[in-house]
């Protein structure tokens, strides 16, 4: 079987899902894939990628620091890395590295999936960095009637809107928005480790409403568990990581893969991070 070889390129990238989750993915999958967490910092990413287009790789997956820096170190972009203005893959192909963007696509995933019509609603978004951006981003390509980012640097919200057909606001002008939105999107890295929350204590959601909270770890976050207590649904952020991954996958070997794959090895990262999965 031929091998392949992957990574999730960062600083820190130490505890990084990626590697367990393509591991998963691969094994579904029958594929033979090495996929290692690589460590490089600022200084030297240039060098690695030089390195790595003269190497075995299919593509690396880029996290933080590197999305909007690696951008100009590519040979090409496509329309999803150029739209979000950040690339979080590259696939490598006869010596030359090319730069993809999976957030957009995988932030609808588990929408699509929980039911949830994006077409038309509105929809308020927490936090304007690179997962507010993609929020956004597939919000008003899929139709959504109204898209309000808030941010705690207004500045930043107001770049993100500005283009998009967004309106934004600042952080703390959030909850007014949030009483009427039929989608509320924390995009923010609060809720972390389960620390902090993007809404002050007692903010309403609107009846019906659905909390979609970007963060993963925990499950239940402080914004999932406010929504939940005033009455919205919930989802978390894994789904959308299952859903960039699958994304990742199309790009790197050509190949869709089917949505029970993606709920089974998104139950089986689910088991691992509550502590019930096995070793893999
Ligand atoms: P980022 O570019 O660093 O942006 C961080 C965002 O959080 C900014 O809007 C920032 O506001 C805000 N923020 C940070 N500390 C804050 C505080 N104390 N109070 C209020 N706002 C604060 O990070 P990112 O890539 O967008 O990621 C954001 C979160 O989404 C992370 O937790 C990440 O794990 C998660 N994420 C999940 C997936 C997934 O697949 N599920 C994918 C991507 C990201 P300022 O602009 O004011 O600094």
């Amino acid at each position: 079987m031929k091998r392949y070889f992957a990574a999730v390129v960062g600083r820190p990238v130490r505890h990084s899902l990626s590697p367990r989750l393509f591991k998963l993915l691969a094994a579904e999958l029958g594929r033979e894939l090495r996929y290692r967490a690589v460590e490089v910092d600022a200084r030297r990413l240039a060098q690695a990628l030089g390195s790595a287009r003269r190497g075995p790789w299919v593509g690396w997956n880029v996290t933080l620091p590197h999305k909007v820096r690696i951008l100009s170190l590519l040979d090409g972009l496509d329309d999803s890395a150029r739209a979000a203005g950040a690339a979080n893959v590259v696939r490598f192909e006869d010596g030359r590295a090319m730069g993809y963007n999976t957030d957009a696509a995988g932030f609808l995933v588990p929408l699509g999936r929980a039911g949830f019509a994006v077409r038309g609603c509105r929809a308020v978004v927490l936090g304007a960095g690179g997962a507010g951006r993609a929020a956004c981003l597939a919000l008003t390509r899929a139709g959504a009637r109204r898209v309000l980012v808030f941010n705690r640097t207004f500045e930043n919200a107001r770049v993100v809107a500005a283009g998009l057909g967004a309106v934004a606001g600042p952080l703390s002008q959030a909850a007014e928005a949030v009483r009427e939105a039929d989608l509320v999107v924390n995009a923010t890295s609060l809720g972390l480790e389960g620390r902090g929350c993007p809404l002050a204590p007692g903010a309403r959601f609107k009846t019906g409403a659905l909390a979609y909270d970007l963060v993963y770890r925990p499950a239940l976050t402080p914004f999932l568990a406010q929504a939940r207590a005033g009455g919205a649904g919930t989802l978390g952020g894994l789904g959308m990581l299952v859903g960039q991954a699958l994304e990742t996958w199309r790009i790197w070997f050509g190949e869709t893969v089917g949505g029970r794959i993606g709920r089974r090895v998104e139950k089986e990262l689910e088991e691992f991070l509550t502590g019930k999965g096995g070793a893999l």
